[in-house]
């Protein structure tokens, strides 16, 4: 489901709190990965074990390396989509923050990452006195 269709089910304010939840559940991720990655490294002992051994830390660690890097962009991408949303959510005429519907917004499709932080704009409708802006 978009971002745009998200925020017109949920209402602004708790999809921006589900934005902040779900990207420090990928950091919490990040974190585990950078823990994961830290202990491959401190288990590789060269003199004591199988090859086997440590080719499956390497590849443990390099995994989790991995995971680490992708939860810390998401991480990184989502909130900062979020504050700038969040930002720009008082309607310029009312002062109204939040209370809005969504008109449009830049296309995305379900082949894109969270990484690519589309949509970049949404086009709103005041419900309060009927001006419209864009988030983003
Ligand atoms: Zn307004």
């Amino acid at each position: 489901m978009s971002v745009g269709q998200d925020i017109g089910r949920l209402g602004f304010r708790r999809w921006y709190e589900g934005q902040l939840v779900r990207s420090h559940v990928y950091l919490v991720a990040a974190f585990f990965g950078l823990i994961v990655l830290l202990s491959g490294i401190e288990m590789l002992d060269l003199t004591q074990r199988s090859p086997a051994y440590f080719l499956l830390v390497v590849i443990v660690a390099a995994a989790a390396g991995t995971g680490m890097l992708i939860g810390w962009r998401r991480f990184n991408v989502l909130l900062a989509r979020a504050e700038q949303f969040a930002a720009t959510a008082e309607c310029p005429a009312c002062k109204a923050w939040g209370k809005f519907s969504v008109l449009a917004a830049e296309s995305e499709s379900d082949d894109d990452p969270p990484e690519a932080g589309r949509p970049h704009w949404v086009r709103v409708h005041c419900s309060k006195c009927g001006a419209d802006w864009n988030l983003g």
